[in-house]
């Protein structure tokens, strides 16, 4: 199937910061992909996680896999819909990238952190990772992507921090939309990683599963598959309810959005952009049924005493570490304290707080247990 004409299209690309070649034998996008694949900031996924701590258990989704859900679905979608397969590849992968360790306690944390020094957010920050702190090619910085792919890593964005956006940042001034890509693939990171914590959180007993019956979407596949496989092992119902309600949620977003598209009609990416809502959503239905579940998610699990202990110690690890590098930039890496360095005739603390956000942020979980037991565990006695 040919793309729609309002998919976005390697042809028609806003094009990169620094022009390029086109490349031989791979779409714009599909070259966007294969950077990312290729990049630091991607291998480091693997040991970054998002409720929960890397090391506490090796079945938990870590931001690698989760990024590789997202893409899963988000390509699934976009091939029926017709729209950018590689494009929504590409910005699923990156998605995560400038998410800090320890998941959303993390970024919480340096953001209190760097309130004085302009914030952090994780969106931000991943943008800022491809288009600066990447350092791999000769001919620009960063990862030199296309305008399409920036436009869906950059999910949100306050109307201040858009005014240092430019192009990119207009969007969210004029409140307008992405290109049905970027839409898509933040539909289908919401999807995949609901449905996730729901597997993690039983898996785990952290989440119980009779609570989990009150909340329809699950309860009613739930039922169903108990009711066609009555011997069915606890663990093969848990997963096999689940993937329904991924597939009922893929296949909604799907029909439904195909029906929005239809009514608005757009003739291309730029009618998309210009359209006042969002044309990729779920029915009504549907929708309020992934709030209930959110919502239970919130309660029970992001709540649970165990997550909570565990971004308690995340809030210390990352205070701390930010802490103690303003303290005394001389306790950084080499390369960092260059960083500072190269501005601090400046004489402003933003410079120097922004290098140690970069550098804390990029830090895996493990890392970041490491570096802190470095600067603050006890001292070894010689033996
Ligand atoms: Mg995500």
């Amino acid at each position: 199937m040919p793309y729609a004409p309002y998919a976005a299209l390697s042809e028609t690309s806003r094009g990169r910061r620094y022009a390029e070649p086109r490349p031989a034998y791979r779409s714009e996008f599909q070259r966007d992909r294969d950077r990312i694949i290729h990049s630091a900031a991607f291998r480091r996924l693997e040991y970054k996680t998002q409720v929960f701590i890397n090391h506490e258990g090796d079945l938990f989704r870590t931001r690698l896999t989760h990024s590789i859900e997202v893409a899963q679905i988000g390509r699934s979608i976009a091939r029926a819909l017709n729209l950018n397969e590689d494009l929504t590849e590409a910005i699923a992968l990156a998605h995560d990238l400038g998410h800090t360790p320890f998941g959303h306690a993390g970024q919480d944390a340096l953001n209190v952190c760097m309130k004085k020094f302009g914030g952090f957010e994780h969106n931000l920050q991943s943008l800022r990772v491809v288009d600066a702190l990447e350092e791999r090619y000769a001919d620009f910085p960063g990862l030199n992507l296309t305008f399409e792919a920036r436009e869906g890593i950059l999910k949100h964005c306050s109307v201040k921090n858009a005014r240092n956006y430019g192009e990119l940042g207009k969007r969210f001034i004029e409140k307008k939309q992405p290109g049905l890509e970027a839409q898509l693939t933040n539909l289908a990171d919401e999807l995949a990683y609901t449905n996730h914590d729901v597997d993690d959180g039983l898996r785990y007993e952290l989440i119980d599963l009779n609570a989990l019956m009150e909340i329809d979407l699950f309860s009613n596949h739930y039922h169903d598959v108990v009711g066609k496989y009555p011997d069915l092992a606890s663990r093969r119902c848990i997963h096999e309810t689940v993937r329904r309600i991924i597939n009922t949620m893929v296949v909604n977003l799907i029909e439904n959005s195909s029906n929005v598209i239809k009514k608005a009609s757009p003739a291309d990416i730029d009618d998309v952009r210009n359209h006042r809502e969002p044309l990729i959503a779920y029915s009504r239905e549907l929708y309020d049924s992934l709030l209930q579940m959110k919502h239970f998610l919130r309660q029970q699990l992001y709540a649970h005493y165990q997550v909570k202990r565990m971004s308690r110690k995340a809030k210390e690890i990352i205070q701390s570490l930010f802490n103690v590098f303003m303290d005394d930039k001389y306790l950084l890496p080499p390369q960092y304290l260059e960083k500072v360095n190269t501005r601090d005739q400046d004489n402003s603390d933003d410079h120097k707080a922004r290098v140690i956000a970069d550098y804390i942020a990029g830090m895996t979980d493990r890392y970041a247990l490491r570096e802190h037991h470095r600067l603050f565990g006890p001292v070894e006695m010689p033996s």
